[in-house]
């Protein structure tokens, strides 16, 4: 079952090259009351929603997906957890570059550990990204994006994958600078999930993946989540270590080589196999 969040906030199943509105399934969410959950509400009821998903498809309206604006699967989550410098080859990119390192030392993602995003930097992938500092090098970072189902506190690695939910691809924009990293990447538009939800029992084996995105329809990034440094298993210990993980926290697993450069204009195409893929434009 992939979902997705499209329109006007209207919850839709994908079924080939068409989205099924099932937007009344959410009906099964309790009523909001200040103050809010500190959680993505539909992420905490999965279950029940794709229970009343099931019983609703057949007779849902279907729409193109060609017509469907996407806007991020997820619509509040508590945080956004991201990996640096997650990939070898990306490390040693980092090192070899002045425009990337600012003098600032780049260190194993042992040391340095994970960061937060803004929530508000979160967007879809119809909305596009804004480049906010048009002086400044802004740059492309696609990543595997894991999203947490259940509370995970100080979990092993031997559990540590059933607190997933759902996977989605993640843009991870980034201005480069000698600023921390919470900052650069938290202007508005800077982290893109999308095209949608695919449940974590249909991507059995997310750690290998092809995944590539493109700008102008040139490759930058290709590479495959097996060469991912620290582990989609190993991120939620590490990160459940230092704080509580909740239904609808997003985990961006890290960047492959090839970052690279977007401007105004440009259109970026990013897939990750088993996912799907989505393409993103550049204001
Ligand atoms: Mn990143």
């Amino acid at each position: 079952m992939n979902l997705c969040r499209f329109a006007d906030n209207r919850l839709g199943l994908i079924e080939g090259d068409h989205v099924k509105d099932v937007t009344v399934a959410l009906d099964c969410l309790p009523a909001a009351r200040y103050p809010l959950p500190g959680h993505d509400p539909m992420i905490a009821h999965l279950p029940e929603v794709c229970a009343a998903i099931a019983k609703i498809a057949p007779n849902a309206n279907a729409l193109p997906l060609a017509d469907s604006a996407l806007l991020s699967p997820i619509a509040n989550p508590g945080k956004i957890i991201a990996a640096p410098v997650n990939y070898k080859k990306h490390l040693d990119e980092a090192r070899s570059d002045p425009e990337l390192h600012h003098q600032n030392q780049v260190a194993e993602i042992q040391r340095v550990g994970l960061f937060l995003k803004a929530n508000s930097s979160l967007v879809g992938p119809s909305e596009g990204i804004e480049v906010r500092l048009p002086d400044r090098r802004t740059d492309h970072e696609i990543e595997l994006a894991a999203i947490i189902g259940k509370r995970a506190d100080r979990v092993t690695r031997e559990t540590a994958i059933e607190h997933i939910a759902a996977y989605c691809i993640g843009l991870d924009i980034t201005t480069r600078g000698p600023e921390e990293r919470s900052l650069r990447k938290s202007s508005d538009g800077y982290t893109v999930l999308g095209p949608w939800l695919v449940m974590a029992e249909d991507l059995p084996d997310p750690g290998h993946l092809d995944f590539e995105l493109k700008v102008n329809g040139a490759t930058r990034q290709k590479a495959n989540t097996r060469d991912l440094i620290i582990d989609i298993a190993d991120l939620i210990v590490f990160a459940s270590m230092f704080y509580t993980l909740m239904p609808g926290d997003v985990l961006l697993t890290g960047t492959p080589e090839g970052v690279g450069p977007i401007k105004a204009g440009d259109t970026i195409d990013a897939e990750i196999a088993g996912i799907g893929a989505m393409q993103v434009k550049v204001r």
